[in-house]
This record gives C-alpha cells, sequence and structure tokens, in this order.
C-alpha cells in the first residue's frame, strides 16, 4: 500500500519549464502482495538494475531509449472468424497499433469490395475482441474516423476490485488515443453497440457534430442522440477537447519519462478546473506511455490523466504487470488532485511499480493554458 499520505507527495515545487535542475519526487516503495504477477528476473533488462537510483529521484534517471515502433497489434478476433478485410486490417496496424493512418486507409477503402463504412465495421470487430471486461464480461469496440482521414480504436476497459467510475468506455478510449496522436477533429464513429448516456456527454466535449454508425441502424448525429446538451458552449468556450491547446514549453531534464509527462500536461485539456496534468508511465524494457488529462462541462465523464495514459500503455498491447515505474505532473495547489486516486489503482494494477508525484506549479498558470478562449 501507499506509504505516504496524499498531503505528504508535494515536495520541491518545479518553478520552470526550460530546468535541468531535477525535482525532487514523491516515491511508493515496493509493495509486495501474495497475489500480485512477479517477473523472473531474467526477464528485466539490464535498466531495471537502477532501481535504487530511481527511487532516490528522477534526476538520477539514466537516459531512456528512444521510443521504437511497437510491433504489437490489437489482438484478433477468434480464430475462424477472421474474414479477409479483418487481416488487411490488421496488418494496417502492425505499426501504429489501435491506429490506420489516414494514406494507409485511403488506400484500403479503394480496393474493390471494400467501403469506408464495411472497413469500419470489421474494425469495430477487430477493437472489440481487445476488451479488458474482468467485471461485466461485456466487450465493446468503437472507432472513430478523424479529419485526417486516420482512424483511431478504441475499447472497454474494467478493473477488478476497483469502483465502476473508474472503467474506460470503449468511445472515451478511441477519443483519447485519437488525441494523444494529434488528431484535431472526429467526423464519425463506429461502435459495437449504441453509446451509454456517460459517453453521448463525454462525445459532446468534442464541440463538434459527430455522425454515430451502430448496427442496424441508420447514421444519426450525436445531436439528435443527446438534444438540450450541456457542453463546452454552456461553459463559455469555443472548440472542444480536440482543439489544439496552447504551445507546448520544452522541458529540459534527465528523465525521459519526466519530460514526456511534464510536455502532455501541459497540452491536457482542464478548461474548467485549470488543473492540468499528466502522465508517463516506464516499463521494465524501457518504453514510455503517456496520458494528458482530459476533463468534461459536466466533470464526471473526465478521463484522468493516468487513464489516459493507460489507454496508450493497452493500444500498445501492453500488459499493466509491465509497469516499472509511473511519474505524475500536476501542480500542487489545483482546484482538483490526480494523486491519491493514481496511486491507489496503480497499487492494484502493478503493486511492483513505483509512484512519482512531481509538484508542477506552472501547469496551474492560465497562460498557458489558452487553446480554449472564452466566448461570448
Ligand atoms: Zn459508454
Amino acid at each position: 500500500m501507499a506509504s505516504h499520505p496524499v498531503g505528504g507527495a508535494w515536495t520541491t515545487p518545479v518553478t520552470a519549464f526550460n530546468s535541468d535542475a531535477p525535482p525532487k519526487s514523491h516515491s511508493r516503495r515496493k509493495t509486495d502482495t501474495s497475489d500480485a504477477p512477479h517477473k523472473p528476473r531474467s526477464q528485466l533488462n539490464r535498466r531495471a538494475d537502477s532501481m535504487p537510483a530511481i527511487l532516490e529521484g528522477l534526476g538520477e534517471v539514466p537516459p531512456v531509449p528512444p521510443r521504437r515502433p511497437s510491433k504489437t497489434t490489437p489482438a484478433a478476433p477468434p480464430t475462424g472468424s477472421q474474414s479477409i478485410a479483418a487481416k488487411i486490417l490488421m496488418d494496417a496496424m502492425t505499426d501504429t497499433p489501435f491506429m490506420i493512418t489516414a494514406d494507409r486507409f485511403q488506400r484500403l477503402c479503394r480496393r474493390p469490395s471494400l467501403n469506408t463504412n464495411a472497413l469500419l465495421q470489421e474494425l469495430v470487430l477487430i477493437a472489440k475482441a481487445s476488451a479488458r471486461s474482468p467485471v461485466s464480461k461485456y466487450q465493446v469496440g468503437a472507432v472513430a474516423l478523424g479529419k485526417s482521414g486516420a482512424v483511431y480504436l478504441g475499447t472497454n476497459l474494467e478493473f477488478s476490485s476497483r469502483s465502476l467510475t473508474e472503467t474506460v468506455h470503449a468511445e472515451q478510449f478511441a477519443i483519447a488515443n485519437a488525441r494523444g496522436r494529434g488528431e484535431t477533429e472526429i467526423v464519425s464513429m463506429a461502435l459495437s453497440a449504441p453509446p451509454c448516456g456517460c459517453c453521448r456527454q463525454f462525445l459532446n466535449e468534442l464541440g463538434t457534430d459527430v455522425q454515430i454508425l451502430t448496427p442496424g441502424s441508420e447514421p444519426q448525429l450525436l445531436s439528435a442522440l443527446l438534444p438540450d446538451a450541456f457542453g463546452p458552449k454552456d461553459r463559455g468556450l469555443v472548440g472542444g477537447l480536440l482543439t489544439p491547446r496552447g504551445p507546448v514549453v520544452p522541458y529540459m531534464n534527465s528523465s525521459a519519462v519526466m519530460v514526456q509527462a511534464v510536455e502532455v500536461a501541459q497540452a491536457s485539456y482542464a478548461p474548467y478546473t485549470r488543473a492540468r496534468s499528466g502522465v508517463g508511465i516506464e516499463t521494465h524494457d524501457g518504453r514510455i506511455y503517456t496520458g494528458g488529462y482530459i476533463e468534461n462541462a459536466a466533470f464526471n465523464p473526465s478521463l484522468s490523466p493516468f487513464h489516459v495514459a493507460l489507454v496508450s500503455l493497452v493500444a500498445n498491447g501492453r500488459a499493466y504487470t509491465d509497469i516499472k515505474q509511473v511519474v505524475l505532473v500536476e501542480a500542487g495547489t489545483s482546484l482538483i488532485l490526480h494523486a491519491s486516486s493514481t496511486r491507489s489503482l496503480l497499487t492494484k494494477i502493478a503493486p511492483e511499480a513505483s509512484f512519482h508525484v512531481v509538484d508542477f506549479p506552472s501547469l496551474g498558470a492560465d497562460e498557458l493554458n489558452s487553446g480554449a478562449k472564452a466566448g461570448s
């Protein structure tokens, strides 16, 4: 279990983005539970031997190898049901798990017998088969088609022995996936089932009217599925969660995972609380997966930065037990904080991992959160 109360999580604050001075961080010491999965020592690379140094402070972390494109692809549909189209689509995601680039998707749509809707429906099945739903055993698939022409897959994530409020819905997964890859607008979404009320509210934060495709139904606009909606415009905002934020100020630090956590925190979407935050996950093999907070006008369908980072982890086919350390960057003076909930969930899904919280007061500065502008 966590050894420090949240109130003790904040240490020397980081006062500037352009500083190589490593801030002191809070870390959760390793815990051991009888049912925790243990990796054989032989499976850990040599960098894992530097863990004591890492626990002393992020500034001591040696450089992490450059990120390499993952060769892991989403889980395939059950053997025997995989169509020719599904196999083609799986091949198209070899270098970009849970995503098909615009060029590739455009070429696929030109193939005889493969139209856009048919491909989206096949992708929904592929996404659905990747669900991690130990609670409901109910698999959901979602595919978002971006204005760029690229498509992004999403599936549902559930966490046993945790609150249902920590569930990530497939639609949320797909949107977080798209946002993390730089998409700026979603034009349509194909789903394995009609979207729940929570997801309709979450999608409404896009600020644009998205076309929704569900099996057996005519395409519908989100505005028809969520009439009299409450969203960004009601909070005086123009744009939505995919609207490009203000420029990301480069941050220098010897810890690659911290640098990337700071970058995604700056680009996170928190127009209502101004509590920008980001998470970097480093796995035992030195890869880094990040997530920036995604807020909602109605608050409750918001996605924490840790959940968004887990989306990236899962999209790359990784297991929770692959996690070596998690770095959360947020301003300790923010109206809301993610340290406690992140620590709690991490303890459940990766009890061997270490946890660091870094105070970054600049993330609370309004001038760096100017992506969403006040409307009339
Ligand atoms: Zn939903």
